[in-house]
């Protein structure tokens, strides 16, 4: 068995510590908050080590990657969130082996899956951003997709997911995000979940409502492949 990371311990505790203070700052609980690590570019054994922390929540945003992890990793009870952008191809794949997907974009997609054993647990990921081409359903097709998601039995509908902009204030957008939960929850009622806040915006995610986080350097230390 490898050595325990004392640097790990301390960052994952560091984030924990950093939820809370902004849940109890926003007056929310905190149980109310799930904290997805997003492990993308580490190998298996950070996701090993992560779990026997007491991590149950993974992301990750690439399909072959995530697909190889995941085969290696049955042993363990965990639930994987895939939050990276969807080719339409392998969308059926990456739903075999993804807990949560939160990057359901477009309606090709979401016709894509037919009937599933479990319906698949999903966000509908919306773009904040002026450019077309960063993921996420421009907001004025937000509602038109979400009926198309909830008229298909292979979905379990959560909620709404978004990145905040690299230009604009993280608090203001996650505001705009939260004004279009609401205009979904007008249609599903359950879809009551918010995937917003990474490493540097999770506390601004959290005082507009966030629900679940994605959150990777801040625990992970900086990606091996990237930088
Ligand atoms: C990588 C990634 C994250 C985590 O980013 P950090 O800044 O490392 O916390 C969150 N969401 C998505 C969609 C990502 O691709």
């Amino acid at each position: 068995m490898s050595g325990f990371d004392p640097i790990l311990s301390e960052r994952l505790e560091s984030v924990r510590r950093g939820v809370a203070d902004a849940a109890a700052e926003a007056g929310r609980p905190v149980s109310e908050i799930t904290t997805v690590v997003v492990t993308k570019f580490h190998p298996e054994s950070l996701i090993r080590e992560l779990y026997r922390l007491g991590v149950r929540d993974f992301g990750e945003n690439r399909h072959q990657e995530a697909r190889e992890k995941a085969s290696k990793l049955t042993d363990l009870d965990l639930t994987l969130h895939f939050i990276g952008q969807i080719q339409g191809k392998k969308f059926r794949q990456i739903a075999e082996y993804a807990d949560v997907v939160h990057s359901l974009d477009r309606v090709r997609l979401v016709d894509a899956l037919g009937e599933q054993d479990h319906p698949l647990a999903c966000f509908v990921q919306v773009n904040l951003t002026e450019e077309e081409d960063r993921g996420g359903v421009a907001p004025d097709q937000l509602l038109p997709l979400v009926e198309r998601v909830l008229a298909n039995p292979a979905y379990d509908l959560r909620g709404v997911m978004a990145v905040a902009p690299l230009e604009e204030e993280p608090r203001r957008a996650f505001a705009r995000l939260r004004g279009y939960s609401d205009a979904v929850q007008q249609l599903a009622p359950r879809a009551t979940a918010i995937s917003a806040g990474m490493t540097h915006d999770y506390v601004e995610a959290i005082a507009e409502g966030a629900t679940h986080l994605r959150i990777g350097t801040a625990i992970t230390g900086k990606r091996p492949e990237t930088v």
